[in-house]
C-alpha cells in the first residue's frame, strides 16, 4: 500500500512520456507502474500531464536591493512558487560587504527556515574581493553550497567584483567541484552610461534600455567565457538576455566547453517597447527587456540546446516601491516577479505552441536543473527520487491577473495575459502542497537541501536532445 498513488497521467520521464500509475512512499517515487497500484490516497490524473516538479535556480526573497527590499519573503515566494508548479527553489544569500559569508547564510537560513513551503537551497554570493571568500569556497561546497555568483555590473551598489577576482574563482570552484555564476554586465559601459541618462534627468523610461543595451551583456559574456577557457572551468551565466551573448555561449559549447545557459520567461515574452508606456518603470529589470530579435534567437536556444535551464529572476516590487524612481530611471529598484509563471508560461508557449516538447520543457524546468545545480534528488520522475511532482491541465486557460497571483505585490507584469496549461496539483516529497487553487502545505514545511554537483556535469553540462 502507497502512500499515494497518480494514476491514468501522461508521465514525464527522462526516457520519454508513458503512461504511469506512480507509487509514493516515505516522501519518495517507490513505483512507476504499468499496472493499477494501491494507495491510501488515490489522485485520477487522466487526460493530465504528470511533470517532475519545477526548479526556479534563481529568485531573490527578501533582498535588501537599491533602498528597498524585495516584495516577497520566504513565505510568500515559496507560496507563490507552488501554486507555478516549483517545489525546490534557489535563493540568493548574497552578504554585504564587511559581512562574513557564513554568518550570513546562517541569517537567511533562519528567515527561510520557519517560512518556505517547499524545499529551498542558497547560491553563495561573493561582493568582496577578499582571500577569506576564495578560502570559503571549498568549506561551503563542503555544506553542500557548490554554486557561487558574482554580479559584475553593481559596483555603485556595492556589489560588484572584478574580473581579477572572477578569474580566481573560477580557479577556485573548478579545484574544488563547484559552479561559477555570473550575472555578466560590462561595469564601466554600464556606469558611464548609466552616468550620461542621469545626467539628461529624467526623460523616459527607456533610459533603462539605453544604459543597458545589448552589446554591454555580450561583452561581458565573451571575456568571461576566455577567462572561464584560461582556468579550464565550467561557466554558468545566469538570466541571459541577448541574441548576442547567446552566440558567444553557443560557439562556446560547440566548441566543447562546459558553458551553462540560463535564460528567463520574461525575455522571451517581452521587448524594450515596454519602457515607452507610460508605466514603463514597473517593467524595470536588469538586464532590461530587449527586441523581437532576441525573444527569437532565445527560443532557438532553448530548442537546440544552448540554452540549459529556465530560472525566473524573481524580485518583485510593489509599485510604490518602484516609484522611487519616478523623477530619475536610476532610483527605481530593478525586479519583477515571475517563479509562479515559469513552468505554465513555457508550457503554454513552448509545449502548447508546438516550439518543444514535454521532455525538453522537463528537462529546461527541472531534470537540466537538478544537474547542473547538484540536486540529487530532483529533477526527475525515476523510483528513488524525491516525489516532487507536478500534475498540469494542458488545456486549462488562465489570465494572469495581480489578483490571483500569489506573489505580495501589488502588480504584475502579464496582466491579462492568457495561458494556457496550469498545474493543477503540487507535491512536494509526496505531500500535496497546492489542490486546485488551494494552499495545503504547512508554513516552515520545506527543507533545505544539500547540494552536490557531479564532475561529468561540470565537465558535459546537460543540454538538449529529444527537443
Ligand atoms: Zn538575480
Amino acid at each position: 500500500m502507497y502512500d499515494l498513488v497518480i494514476e491514468k497521467g501522461k508521465v514525464v520521464t527522462p526516457g520519454g512520456v508513458e503512461k504511469y500509475s506512480i507509487g509514493i512512499k516515505g516522501g519518495s517515487i517507490a513505483a512507476l507502474s504499468k499496472t493499477k497500484l494501491q494507495g491510501k490516497r488515490v489522485i485520477d490524473a487522466s487526460g493530465k500531464v504528470v511533470m517532475p516538479g519545477a526548479i526556479d535556480p534563481h529568485v531573490h526573497f527578501a533582498l535588501p536591493f537599491q533602498g528597498a527590499i524585495s516584495a516577497d519573503d520566504y513565505y510568500d515566494g515559496s507560496v507563490a512558487g507552488a501554486f507555478g508548479g516549483v517545489t525546490t527553489y534557489i535563493d540568493f544569500a548574497i552578504h554585504a560587504r564587511g559581512k562574513d559569508m557564513l554568518k550570513h547564510l546562517k541569517a537567511r537560513q533562519k528567515l527561510a527556515a520557519p517560512d518556505s513551503v517547499i524545499d529551498y537551497s542558497f547560491h553563495a554570493g561573493f561582493t568582496e574581493e577578499c582571500q577569506k571568500n576564495l578560502n570559503y569556497v571549498k568549506e561551503l561546497i563542503d555544506m553542500g553550497i557548490p554554486t557561487f555568483k558574482l554580479l559584475l555590473p553593481y559596483v555603485r551598489e556595492g556589489f560588484a567584483v572584478g574580473d581579477g577576482f572572477m578569474f580566481r574563482m573560477l580557479q577556485e570552484t573548478k579545484k574544488h567541484g563547484g559552479l561559477l555564476l555570473i550575472h555578466a554586465e560590462n561595469a564601466d559601459l554600464v556606469m558611464r552610461f548609466m552616468d550620461e541618462e542621469n545626467a539628461k534627468g529624467k526623460v523616459s523610461w527607456m533610459q533603462h534600455y539605453d544604459s543597458r543595451p545589448n552589446f554591454v551583456e555580450a561583452t561581458s559574456i565573451a571575456t568571461s567565457i576566455e577567462l572561464a577557457k584560461q582556468a579550464k572551468a565550467p561557466l554558468y551565466v545566469v538570466h541571459l538576455s541577448t541574441a548576442e551573448g547567446l552566440a558567444h555561449m553557443h560557439k562556446a559549447q560547440s566548441e566543447g566547453h562546459p558553458m551553462i545557459v540560463e535564460s528567463c520567461p520574461q525575455f522571451l515574452e517581452f521587448t524594450n517597447e515596454k519602457y515607452n508606456e507610460k508605466d514603463g518603470h514597473k517593467y524595470y529589470m536588469t538586464p532590461p527587456f530587449r527586441t523581437k530579435n532576441d525573444n527569437r534567437k532565445l527560443w532557438e536556444g532553448i530548442q537546440n540546446g544552448s540554452v540549459n535551464c529556465m530560472g525566473t529572476d524573481h524580485c518583485p516590487f510593489t509599485m510604490k516601491q518602484k516609484n522611487q524612481g519616478k523623477n530619475l530611471f536610476s532610483k527605481v529598484p530593478n525586479g519583477v516577479m515571475g517563479t509562479e509563471i515559469m513552468l505554465p508560461y513555457m508550457f503554454s508557449e513552448g509545449v502548447n505552441k508546438g516550439r518543444i516538447t514535454l521532455n525538453r520543457l522537463a528537462q529546461l524546468t527541472s531534470e537540466n536543473t537538478a544537474k547542473i545545480h547538484g540536486l540529487q534528488k530532483k529533477g526527475s520522475l525515476e523510483v528513488g527520487k524525491d516525489a516532487d511532482i507536478v500534475i498540469i491541465d494542458p488545456q486549462l486557460k488562465k489570465k494572469i491577473t495581480a489578483k490571483n497571483m500569489h506573489s505580495a505585490t501589488d502588480y504584475t507584469i502579464y496582466q491579462g495575459r492568457e495561458l494556457k496549461g496550469w498545474p493543477i496539483y503540487t507535491i512536494s516529497r509526496g505531500e500535496v502542497v497546492v489542490e486546485k487553487g488551494k494552499l495545503k502545505a504547512e508554513r516552515g514545511r520545506g527543507k533545505f537541501v544539500e547540494r552536490r554537483i557531479s564532475k561529468e556535469v561540470l565537465k558535459n553540462p546537460p543540454q538538449g536532445g529529444l527537443a
